[in-house]
């Protein structure tokens, strides 16, 4: 029986685990289930697969969880403390697949076990790459990609020297608005952003990848993930989401990884490592498809992305500052502050005022240093919607 946690057990990620370790329910051991606000939806999985622990993010709601879980052997706990402290309960394996910078704590404290870390949580290599690595390092800890564009360049990876690597290439499908003309992006609602052409995912992602400020995190992952420099990735339009990416090597020869647009595949490849396994994901059918297209992305049309590399080459925090700003860009987006394009510009203005903060951009990567200046960029960027909205 392998031990399982899984962190973010009620979002998109966290129910297609949830999906994959009902299918084989004597195999694991579940440890502890952590959600949002989804009260009943989290006691209901933590009942059916009788974890030892379920947390909620709100403090506020631990009566709540307590009062769900009556009668069952679970233990209720609520706050982000507690999800750290659940963080450090014996697991072998441990999905972080909480969304945003609330997931970087867990996940340092489950590198802390020596275990192994699936991690979908992007942000946590975004906003702490080195600290990250160092840490598991230091554990003697694994961490296996969930990102399906990382889990693919991973495969595609499998027996070859990482020195012999020229190039590293991950799609995107182009989200909701790549065939919207430029004049229109402007007006863009949250509904329109939140509906992605070819992937089911949480509303933040979703947005996410409208803006491609998703692809923007995903090639600093990249960075931090495989030790390539920036000048090594690149991204490529695919709408068709067939091709994940692909790995050129300094031969010539690339090396694609293909397969239906479907987490599980990402996440069972990790649960299973270095196995593969039957996975319940669709078959691909090539002739059906017919072809596949790629193209250059058009960076008037993502401004999101261009910040990738200037993220990259300040490097220490501003990775950390490039998150939080987005994420809080993003929050003023969904609460409709701000306009769809407003939210690269916000972000952009907050790394300006990041280079021209003395000390801040010098100090050393600690998850204290992290958490202030992931602190202070959600400040900065309401200091530019207030400067805006006067
Ligand atoms: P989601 O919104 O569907 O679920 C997020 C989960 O995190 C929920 O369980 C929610 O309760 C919890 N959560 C939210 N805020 C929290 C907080 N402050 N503290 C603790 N828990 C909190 O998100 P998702 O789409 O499943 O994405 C999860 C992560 O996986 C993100 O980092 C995302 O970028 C990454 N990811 C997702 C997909 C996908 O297909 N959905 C693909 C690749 C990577
Ligand atoms: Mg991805």
């Amino acid at each position: 029986m392998r031990r399982v946690s899984i962190f973010g057990a009620t979002g998109s990620i966290g129910q297609n685990t949830i999906d994959l370790i009902s299918r084989a329910p004597s195999d694991y051991d579940v440890v502890a289930l952590t959600g949002g606000a989804n009260i009943q939806k989290l006691a209901n999985d933590a009942r059916r697969l009788g974890a030892d622990l379920a947390v909620t993010a709100h403090e506020d709601k631990l009566d709540d969880l307590r009062a769900a879980l009556t009668g069952s052997e679970v233990e209720a706990a609520a706050g982000a403390n507690a999800i750290a402290e659940a963080a450090t309960r014996p697991a072998d394996w441990i999905m972080s697949a909480i969304v945003g910078s609330a997931g970087l704590a867990p996940g340092i404290e489950a590198l802390k076990q020596g275990s192994t870390l699936a991690l979908a949580n992007k942000e946590t290599l975004v906003c702490a790459g080195s600290l990250v690595m160092e840490t598991a390092k230091a554990h003697d800890a694994r961490l296996l990609p969930v990102d399906s564009e990382h889990s693919a360049v991973f495969q595609a990876l499998v027996g070859e020297d990482i020195t012999a690597v020229e190039r590293v290439i991950i799609t995107a499908s182009g989200g909701a608005f790549r065939d919207w003309p430029m004049e229109d992006l402007v007006n863009a609602t949250v509904e329109q952003a939140s509906s992605h052409p070819n992937w089911d995912m949480g509303q933040r992602i979703t947005i996410d990848s409208a803006s491609m400020f998703n692809k923007a995190l995903e090639v600093i992952e990249t960075r931090e993930f495989f030790s390539v420099s920036p000048t090594q990735i690149e991204v490529l339009v695919h709408p068709e989401s067939i091709v994940h990416a692909m790995v050129g090597y300094r031969d010539g020869a690339v090396m694609a990884h293909m397969g239906a647009p479907d987490m599980r595949h990402a996440i069972g490849y990790a649960l299973h490592w270095p196995e593969r396994r039957d996975l319940p994901v669709d078959r691909l059918d090539l002739a059906k498809i017919g072809q596949l297209n790629f193209k250059a992305p058009d960076l008037k049309r993502y401004p999101a992305l261009k910040l990738a590399w200037d993220v990259m080459e300040r490097g220490g925090l501003a990775g950390a500052v490039f998150n939080a700003a987005k994420e809080r860009a993003l929050d003023h987006f969904i609460a409709r502050r701000i306009s769809f394009l407003d939210m690269a510009d916000a972000v952009a203005a907050v790394l300006d005022r990041f280079d021209a903060s003395d000390g801040l951009i010098d100090a050393p990567m600690t998850l204290d240093n992290v958490h202030q200046t992931d602190h202070l960029a959600r400040q900065w960027v309401d200091d530019t919607v207030v400067e805006r909205a006067g």
